[in-house]
C-alpha cells in the first residue's frame, strides 16, 4: 500500500541536493529529511509534486510546511539523540518524523481534531512512534512533560507563548515564527532560569496559530 519506489527516492535526493544549495549544511538533518517518504504524507493527487520545495493542503485548511522550512527549524534545534522536543502543530506529521529520524522523544500537539486523528493512525503504519501526540491547543505548551530540550512551533504565531518559554530547560532553544504574514523566524535560548537570549532569521511563511479564545 506505501511504496517508496527509485523515483521516490530519486526525487527526494534531488530535494536533499537542493536543500543543501539553499544553505541547509547540517548533515544530519539532510539526512534525517532524506528518509521520510513526503509523498506518503500528501493526498495522492499531489504525489509527483511532493519532492518540490513547495507547500501543499492536507486537510483542514492547513498545509505542510516547504522542506526548506522544515530543514531551517530543524536545523536550529541542533537535537542531539534522546533530546526531548515538543512540536506545536503536528498538521500531517511530516516535521515529527524528520525529528524522530534524528532520535528525538517528540511530544506533539494539534488542535484541528480530523488532523490529530488522521496522524495520529498514519504515523505508525510508517514506523514512527512519537511518545505523544496531543489533541489540545499549543499556546499552553505541555506542562506536565515541560521541561523540554527544544520547542518548535510550525504555525505562524502572533505573539511568544509564555507557557512555551517557561518549559524550555536552560540551554534549551524555542523556535518559533512570529508575525502576521510573513512571519520572522525567532530563536529562544533559555541561558538561565530568569533570562533569554533571542537571533532572528529571515521571513517566512506560515498558516497562523490559532488561540481558543474560551
Ligand atoms: N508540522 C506540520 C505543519 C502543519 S501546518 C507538518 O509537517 O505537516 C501548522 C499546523 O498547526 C496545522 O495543522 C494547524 O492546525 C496547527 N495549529 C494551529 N494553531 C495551533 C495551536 N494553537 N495548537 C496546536 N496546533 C495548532
Amino acid at each position: 500500500m506505501f511504496q517508496d519506489t527509485f523515483k521516490h527516492q530519486g526525487l527526494r535526493q534531488q530535494l536533499i541536493n537542493l536543500l543543501r544549495d539553499k544553505g541547509i549544511k547540517d548533515e544530519n538533518v539532510l539526512k534525517a529529511m532524506n528518509k521520510v517518504p513526503r509523498h506518503l504524507f500528501l493526498d495522492s493527487s499531489f504525489e509527483a509534486h511532493a519532492y518540490q520545495n513547495k507547500a501543499f493542503p492536507i486537510g483542514a485548511d492547513q498545509t505542510i510546511s516547504h522542506p526548506f522550512t522544515v530543514a531551517f527549524q530543524t536545523e536550529l534545534l541542533q537535537l542531539k539523540p534522546g533530546h526531548k522536543v515538543l512540536e506545536i502543530g503536528t498538521g500531517c506529521g511530516y516535521q515529527t518524523a524528520v525529528l524522530l529520524n534524528l532520535g528525538a522523544k517528540v511530544y506533539s500537539i494539534e488542535r484541528q481534531q480530523e488532523l490529530f486523528k488522521k496522524t495520529q493512525l498514519f504515523l505508525p503504519k510508517l514506523g514512527y512512534r512519537p511518545k505523544r501526540l496531543i489533541f489540545g491547543d499549543g499556546y499552553k505548551g505541555l506542562p506536565k512533560e515541560a521541561p523540554f530540550d527544544s520547542i518548535i512551533v510550525t504555525a505562524g504565531a502572533p505573539y511568544v507563548p509564555k507557557p512555551l518559554l517557561a518549559q524550555i530547560k536552560i540551554g534549551g532553544r524555542l523556535i518559533i515564527p512570529v508575525g502576521d504574514d510573513p512571519q520572522i523566524m525567532h530563536l529562544y535560548i533559555r541561558t538561565s532560569a530568569t533570562e533569554f537570549k533571542k537571533e532572528t532569521f529571515g521571513e517566512f511563511r506560515f498558516v497562523p496559530m490559532l488561540e481558543d479564545k474560551n
